[in-house]
């Protein structure tokens, strides 16, 4: 594996890749890579070749009182697990290369971009918006892979690939799970053996809210309320939102109808927690996907 520091470096890289006729796949990361970002590493590699893998804790998504310093960096583990894997390049810029002196241009999703995550947390998708599409123009891949984790997020960078008429096919992955239901995040190592434990409840809550769209619950309200009522009870858990959303909109639904998402952040002590299941439609009836 070859790693990159600059972004001429990276851009010459693919640009030679590309000459050779060869089909970039990218997956953009923070770090601190666990078996979510694996999964992302091994769709890229099943269609292309070379996959990039970037990683950057991007300072502009951070809001002034979170966790951009303390975020987990464990450099070492993150190049050995990515060599494991047959990764060809790594793109691990610092933060002046990617945001020179002078530095005055930014991308905003507008809308989408003032909910949910956007409304808890000003300015991140902004900060995401202008990082995502500053790499796919350095690495101009043909596919760029994200997580369905990050829901929200990866509807806002295929909102950003339509409007500034990105070349790159965004694949978005579905999420990976400790067996009991966490989705993986490299927050959950901020946790507390107590709090752990409690974050099983957001995955208990959208499996509750699956059974209730089994018997016929369609009253997105209604399902939302029942969830938030579940988080609750679970006195180490503060929600910080519990809303069913549209999918393409992400504006709170009603009722059950096309795409939607039961989509929530939860505060275990400053830890904060994301989860989501996908809602979809077919032929009158409804799919849970987890
Ligand atoms: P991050 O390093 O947290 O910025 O995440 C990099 C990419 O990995 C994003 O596209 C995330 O959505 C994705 N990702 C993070 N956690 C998971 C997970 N548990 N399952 C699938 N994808 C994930």
């Amino acid at each position: 594996m070859e790693t990159i520091h600059t972004v001429e470096w990276m851009k010459q890289a693919a640009r030679q890749a590309r000459a050779e006729g060869r089909l970039l796949g990218f997956v953009p990361t923070m770090g601190a890579l666990h078996a979510g970002h694996v999964s992302l590493v091994r769709a890229a590699q099943q269609t292309c070749s070379p996959v990039v893998v970037s990683i950057f804790v991007n300072p502009t998504q951070f809001g002034p009182k979170e966790d951009f310093t303390k975020y987990p960096r464990p450099r070492e583990a993150d190049v050995g697990l990515l060599e494991s894997l047959g990764v060809e390049y790594l793109f691990a810029p610092e933060a002046p290369e990617m945001y020179p002196p002078g530095f005055s241009s930014h991308a905003e999703v507008e809308g989408l971009s003032s909910r949910l995550e956007g409304r808890a947390r000003p300015g991140h998708f902004r900060g995401v918006a202008t990082v995502v599409l500053k790499l796919l123009e350095i690495v101009q891949p043909w596919r760029a892979f994200f997580g369905r984790k990050d829901a929200q997020q990866a509807r806002i960078i295929q909102q950003l690939a339509r409007d500034f008429h990105l070349d790159a096919e965004i694949e978005v992955c579905p999420i990976v799970r400790e067996p009991d239901g966490l989705a993986l995040s490299s927050r959950n190592a901020y946790l507390s053996a107590e709090d752990r434990r409690a974050a099983v409840v957001l995955n208990r809550a959208l499996a509750e809210a699956r059974e209730a769209i089994g018997r016929g619950e369609r009253d997105a309200l209604a399902l939302a309320a029942r969830m938030r009522d579940l988080i609750a009870h679970e006195p180490r858990a503060a929600a910080d939102y519990v809303e069913v959303v549209r999918a393409e909109t992400f504006e709170p639904a009603v009722t059950l109808r096309g795409a939607c998402y039961a989509i929530m952040a939860v505060f275990f002590g400053s830890t904060r927690l994301l989860d989501n299941m996908l809602i979809e439609e077919r032929d009158g009836k409804f799919e849970c996907t987890l």
